[in-house]
């Protein structure tokens, strides 16, 4: 039996107080003192994955190398612990119904009913279980992050079950970490308490007493009210943790550390292990705190209107500026605002490097067509990303080529030019859940091409999310007014990465760099995009004496 230990993090008040942040800050501090770590998340909604869901609705899709659509606070665990996360790691209500039922079906419970207690939350426990035996090999420790707030009706057999979990442990295997608010009262100039008293009275009338409570706030928790949290919480003192804003969130961990959260979790799970080394850690958040500039950057798309919903793309690109030593200011511009506008070009001008990120479906692709048609034009640092990739391609083919219909099937199904159609496999395919091309697939480089350059090796292993690809038919034609096709899967008949020759840097990828770009090891692609950027921004501030581009957009 492997002597894996668990940290639970649940949430009290409200949503959008930092858990997913806070559970992976807690992994890095763990990961520091040479633990062996594992997270997952528990997403108490219905969907079997987050594939199906807008991004409007959860913020971005992340996708694991194995291929599974997952919730975003998957991205900041892989980003801030460093590691590779699985199908495994993200369990939701769908999955864990749709797995009961089908054992029901089976026959597995013959004779008996089936109901939440046990069967359910027996699912919950034993898919819990199975991450701390993987291949033989048991992680340290678990944390496992309930999303959703301590009293929502879905959460419930998530919470009987590690309930559960935790009654079924030898003592001292598994500790409880609330997070919970406290408000700032400005008329009266003080921090507010009740909220997180009845955040815990909740979670204790489910049967879990927290050990540890990280209390989100605008400003730290002094002694006087610690004291007063502890006495109506039923928890010690020097485990209340005041959770502050933080400028940006690769300064979490340090702050937790400096708290003493790190030992307290070492202290209270009875772990043996080194003294932190988070040397690398506050290197990086060193080169944040150093940056040498700003650089603006125009991210184009559909979601703009949420930042969560890029959120992978816009941590790469801050990875791409820790890099090179900049700070990156995004603006995500709706591309729909091009769309039918005179001043389009006003709205693009200005910026350092444009990004085309995913999307689905035709809404506001007349807006991505005119920024690809711009940085092209212009000769901006472009990095187009799957849909990306996809617009770019259809932009070379109606402007360059002079195939003025030239479309997707996605956004024409009928279309008589379509430089982008579904895969072949694809064409099959009705169900619209986990049916795309999805996880870790090769791509490889041509030797000589930036993407070649970038990466610095001859093949790729990077993660996808689409169903469509550019149409081989048209590839002759397309090379030769000028794009080369610089990633191609090994077989060569899917066309995995573009770029124009005739261009500074236009690079744009059928997979998704974003999800394997970390703070301390910026995606190669997002490193080098931000160098061309910046060389751009150099340029043009010398062409232009007078000039500055990030104080330009500024103003
Ligand atoms: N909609 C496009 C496709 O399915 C692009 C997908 C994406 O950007 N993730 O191929």
């Amino acid at each position: 039996m492997p002597d894996t230990k668990y940290v639970f993090v649940t949430g009290g008040n409200l949503s959008g107080l930092g858990k997913g942040l806070a559970a992976a800050s807690m992994g890095r501090l763990l990961k520091s003192r040479g633990l062996q770590v594992n997270i997952l998340k528990i997403d108490p909604y219905i969907n079997v994955d987050a594939g199906t869901m807008s991004p409007y609705q959860h913020g971005e899709v992340y996708v694991t190398k194995d291929g599974a659509e997952t919730d975003l606070d998957l991205g900041h665990y892989e980003r801030i612990v460093d590691i590779g996360l699985t199908e495994k790691s993200n369990i939701t209500t769908g999955q864990v119904y749709q797995a009961v039922i089908d054992k029901e079906r089976k026959g597995s419970y013959l004779g008996a009913t089936v109901q939440v207690i046990p069967h359910i939350t027996n699912e919950i426990k034993d898919r819990i279980h199975s991450l701390s035996d993987i291949e033989g090999e048991s992680p340290d420790v678990i944390i496992v992050e309930v999303g959703g707030t301590v009293g929502d009706i879905e959460s419930l057999p998530f919470l009987e079950a590690i309930r559960q979990f935790r009654m079924e442990q030898p003592r001292g295997q598994v500790i409880n970490v609330h997070l919970t608010y406290i408000p700032y009262i400005s008329t009266t100039g003080e921090l507010k308490t009740k909220l997180t008293q009845h955040a815990v009275k909740e979670l204790r009338a489910i049967g879990i007493q927290p050990d540890i409570l990280l209390c989100r706030s605008t400003r730290s928790l002094d002694d006087e009210l610690k004291k007063k949290i502890a006495l109506f919480c039923n928890v010690p003192i020097d485990c209340i943790f005041s959770n502050v804003d933080v400028e940006n969130i690769y300064f979490i961990p340090l702050v937790f550390e400096e708290m003493g959260v790190g030992e307290r979790l070492v202290e209270l799970l009875g772990l043996k292990c080194d003294r932190p080394d988070l040397s690398e850690w506050k290197e990086m958040v060193d080169a944040i705190k150093n940056s040498t500039g700003i650089l603006k950057i125009a991210l184009v798309g559909k979601y703009a209107l949420l930042r969560d919903a890029y959120i992978s793309v816009l941590e790469a690109l801050a990875h791409g500026g820790i890099a090179n030593r900049v700070t990156v200011d995004v603006d995500c511009i709706i591309s729909e605002k091009l769309e039918g506008n005179d001043n389009w070009r006003d709205i693009l001008a200005g910026y350092s490097g444009i990004v085309v990120p995913g999307g689905f479906g035709d809404r506001g692709i007349k807006g991505k067509l005119l920024a690809c048609q711009y940085a092209r034009e212009e000769k901006i640092p472009f990095l187009g990303l799957c849909l990306g990739l996809q617009v770019a391609t259809v932009e070379y083919a109606r402007n360059v080529l002079g195939i003025e219909d030239a479309n997707s099937t996605e956004f024409d199904e009928i279309s008589q030019n379509p430089i982008i159609d579904l895969m072949p496999e694809q064409k099959k395919i009705t169900r619209k859940g986990g049916t795309m091309r999805l996880g870790h697939y090769y791509c490889e480089l041509k030797p000589g091409s930036k993407a070649h350059e970038a990466y610095g090796v001859d093949s790729v292993n990077e993660r996808h999310r689409h169903r469509l690809e550019v149409n081989n038919k048209y590839r002759p034609m397309l090379e030769k007014a000028g794009m080369v096709m610089s990633g191609v899967s090994p077989d060569d008949l899917l066309v995995e990465m573009i770029e124009l020759k005739d261009h500074p840097w236009f690079v744009a990828t059928q997979f998704h760099p974003e999800f394997q770009s970390r703070p301390q090891r910026a995606h190669p692609l997002f490193k080098t995009f931000i160098r061309a950027s910046k060389d751009y921004q150099k340029r043009v501030e010398e062409l232009s004496p007078g000039i500055k581009l990030e104080a330009e957009r500024k103003t």
